[in-house]
């Protein structure tokens, strides 16, 4: 679990006094800010950074990959002899899981492709705080940081991945565009409704994932665009949504998504929402309520995306989607091959 956080309008600017006592001599903070924020010079001025500290831009443009936390790695140990005092990630899911990933692979051998996969990392990462600017994922809060590699897709989970600190500003999520906050949203009410309706299910995800659910009915039916108020209560949900998949799993959505992303590039959010809006046979209720909400929205859900694929690519999608073997035993049981086909999978792809 991440040991410390801070949550409030604002709270950000105490970012200064939170790092004072983890600088270590000569070692640099490491900034990896979402390059959205390159114009925002208030926000920049926030940062403020001290000797030699060095901020990155990164594009969230693509999901991270194993091949560029390597030569975030490698570029930073060319540059300073003396290992970082901390990663700092200020931005959405990819920045926050790039940060991740770079501060394990500080202090572990090789590559990151070598982590994927569970309980794989020896070391101990380097400090690192995760400051989201966009909610939905629970990126922030949880035990892993899902990258793409030269064969798969997955993440690295392990003990050493969550933050040492999480800076929770609502404030810092005011400029993300409309589509973008709902498709990173129904990241959030994905994980709860996996959660809950999964063969995983216990107290402590369900305590997690109905709270966070209900934080979402309220945020994406009852109410309007953000205001203040919804958009602390999407950072809250995000956190117990991905609290809830910290101690139970994904399911049918994810897996399929996981499937999408690979081949096409699809991502996440997005890719979620594609797939989700298929499943009433699996999630009836939930899909329902997803489908209102897009309505209420007015949100676009692109179709057609697997109309032109190859056999070869969708053989591929299919692979990637099976390969997630604890998300279908999660969502359909101890039985799920049975159910879950490769003809199945066909059918529900061809339809996206
Ligand atoms: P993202 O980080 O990809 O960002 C989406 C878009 O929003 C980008 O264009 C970004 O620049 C923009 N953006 C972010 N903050 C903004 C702001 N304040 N104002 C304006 N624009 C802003 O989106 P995401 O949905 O948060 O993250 C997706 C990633 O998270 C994927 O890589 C996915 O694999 C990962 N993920 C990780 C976990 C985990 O537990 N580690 C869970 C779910 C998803
Ligand atoms: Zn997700």
């Amino acid at each position: 679990m991440v040991p410390k956080v801070v949550f409030g309008q604002g709270c950000f600017d105490q970012l200064g006094s939170i790092l004072a006592p983890q600088r270590k001599d000569k070692a640099p903070f490491i900034f990896l800010v979402d390059d959205v924020f390159k114009q925002n010079k208030d926000l920049l001025d926030r940062i403020n950074l001290r000797f030699n500290d060095k901020l990155l831009f990164i594009s969230a443009e693509e999901e991270p990959k194993t091949t560029q936390v390597d030569q975030i790695v490698k570029d930073i140990k060319a540059e300073f002899t003396y290992k970082p005092s901390g990663i700092i990630g200020i931005g959405g899911g990819t920045v926050l899981d790039l940060s991740k990933a770079v501060s394990i692979m500080l202090t572990n051998k090789g590559s990151a492709a070598d982590y994927q996969g569970w309980d794989l990392v020896k070391n101990k990462a380097v400090y690192h705080v995760g400051i989201p600017t966009i909610s939905g994922t629970g990126a922030e809060v949880s035990r892993t940081t899902v990258l793409t590699g030269p064969v798969r897709k997955l993440g690295i989970n392990s003990d050493f991945t969550p933050f040492d600190q999480v800076v929770l500003d609502p404030e810092l999520t005011i400029g993300v565009p409309k589509n973008q906050w709902f498709y990173t949203g129904m990241d959030c009410f994905i994980h709860c409704v996996e959660s809950l309706n999964g063969t995983f299910l216990n107290a402590f995800s369900q305590s997690y994932g109905e709270k966070a659910y209900d934080l979402c009915k309220e945020i994406f039916l009852d109410e309007g665009l953000p205001d203040e108020e919804s958009r602390g209560k999407l950072m809250m949900a995000s956190w117990h949504g991905g609290m809830s998949i910290a101690y139970s799993q994904v399911g049918v959505a994810h897996a399929m998504s996981y499937g999408l992303s690979y081949v096409l590039g699809t991502k996440h959010g997005i890719g979620n929402c594609i797939v989700f809006d298929h499943l009433a046979e699996f999630y009836p209720k939930d899909v329902a309520l997803f489908k209102e909400m897009v309505k209420q929205h007015n949100i676009d859900i692109p179709k057609g995306l697997c109309s032109n694929l190859t056999e070869a690519q969708l053989n591929t999608m299919i692979d990637i989607a099976l390969s997630l073997v604890p998300l279908w035993e999660n969502a359909l049981g101890e039985n799920w091959e049975v159910i879950m086909t490769r003809d199945k999978l066909k059918e529900l792809y061809l339809k996206m």
